[in-house]
């Protein structure tokens, strides 16, 4: 088999929101795909795949040093020995020829978005669904039934209006993710004064029928003495749990938060290898018994890096239960599957195209990964469109 091209486009993404920091409006993902001359059923195989999403595309870094790098590769050493296709650790380290260690930063995409997208491909090889060549590839039983828990993430801050006029529309919209079959859902918070936000976590509680079905997200905002701040404040409330409520590097305040907040606190969607999340896991003061971690394959150099922050995981005593990816899409639903994790995000009506899960439904907050070839990218129609051209 041979890599005959590797083409990338930038994506806007539609639907746009804010969170307490940042507004998507701009934000773009660069969708990859890898041609080779390999043909199924008359038809080219090639694998896609993209750099998560809310970390902008990555088209500089691909066509000047990641593509470049790959298409240059003595083309054997790129392949699997274990079967066809390619190996993606292989490609990975291709990629990142010449690059110094540390500093994990945008090209940690770059090189997911094609280390994915060599999953894909071999998943597609095969004939099968990626989580299924995910578990095997990974030692692990590959489900026959495969069903992910997925909580529907949202809850922003409305228009204009007064406070009891915003929380009217946090039901509002929290009622249509209820409609499409979500159970368990994750509102934002540190976009409003402590009191309001405190309101809204009490209008969300109220909606769900229990507070393990609410989690809250603060997006990095907070400074130091006020990610404690609210965090004792959230404490009586039994939330499922407080995400970043300080900057994500900043491990101290996050332990101290964590204490005041004594239930689960998540984070780790912006720590980019197995080094940073090997510091949290020493730094941080994480209970082993609670705290979600919430690292994307797709910001943070493809599988073969995010396989190694689990087994971190684990060799630190917590659970691969406790890990439930950052962003709500097709290749974290397959990854989470085909690992065996804890559960998925899912953003109902935002960041298309490469939010959700395609035409499949969800059932009492759970998902049927699809059974199509690899990731399944080409179910969603507007991304279908893009993959049309780009395998032209
Ligand atoms: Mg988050």
């Amino acid at each position: 088999m041979r890599v005959t091209d590797i083409r990338h486009v930038a994506v806007p993404l539609t639907g746009a929101v804010a969170n307490a920091v940042v507004s998507f409006e701009r934000h773009t993902v660069s969708l990859v795909v890898i041609r080779t001359d390999q043909v199924r059923r008359g038809r080219p195989v090639y694998g896609a795949a993209f750099n998560s999403i809310g970390r902008f595309d990555q088209a500089g870094i691909l066509s000047g040093r990641v593509v470049p790098r790959v298409l240059g590769a003595d083309p054997d050493a790129l392949l699997r020995t274990d079967g066809p296709g390619l190996d993606p650790a292989a490609v990975r380290r291709v990629a990142l020829t010449d690059e110094k260690p540390g500093g994990h930063g945008d090209r940690a995409g770059a090189v997911a978005a094609v280390e994915l997208a060599a999953w894909d491909l071999n998943a597609k090889l095969a004939g099968e669904p990626a989580y299924a060549a995910i578990a095997r590839a990974h030692g692990r039983p590959v489900p026959r039934d495969p069903r992910v828990p997925a909580y529907a993430a949202g809850g922003y801050y409305g228009d204009a209006g007064t406070a009891a006029e915003q929380r009217a529309q946090l039901v509002a919209e929290l009622e249509r993710y209820r409609a499409a079959g979500y159970t368990s859902f994750k509102i934002k918070i540190g976009g409003a004064p402590l009191a309001t936000d405190l309101a809204r976590v009490e209008a969300a509680v109220a909606f769900a029928g229990d507070p393990e079905r609410v989690a809250v997200d603060a997006n990095g905002r907070f400074a130091p003495a006020d990610a404690v701040r609210w965090a004792a404040a959230l404490a009586p409330y039994g939330l499922r749990w407080l995400e970043e409520p300080g900057d994500p590097l900043d491990f101290a305040t996050l332990g101290a938060a964590a204490e005041a907040f004594g239930g689960p606190v998540a984070t780790g969607e912006n720590l980019f290898s197995r080094q940073d999340v090997t510091n949290l896991l020493r730094y941080a003061g994480l209970r082993r018994d609670r705290d979600v971690l919430q690292m994307d394959a797709g910001l943070s150099y493809g599988l073969t890096e995010y396989a190694a922050m689990i087994a971190a995981l684990e060799d630190a005593g917590l659970s691969r239960a406790q890990a439930v990816p950052h962003g709500g899409h097709l290749l974290n639903l397959h990854i989470v599957a085909g690992l065996g994790l804890g559960a998925c995000e899912s953003y109902p009506g935002v960041f298309a195209p490469f939010g959700g899960y395609g035409e499949t439904p969800v059932t009492a907050g759970e998902i049927r990964v699809p059974d199509a070839p690899g990731f399944g990218l080409e179910r969603k129609p507007e991304l279908a469109a893009h993959l049309d051209r780009l395998t032209a």
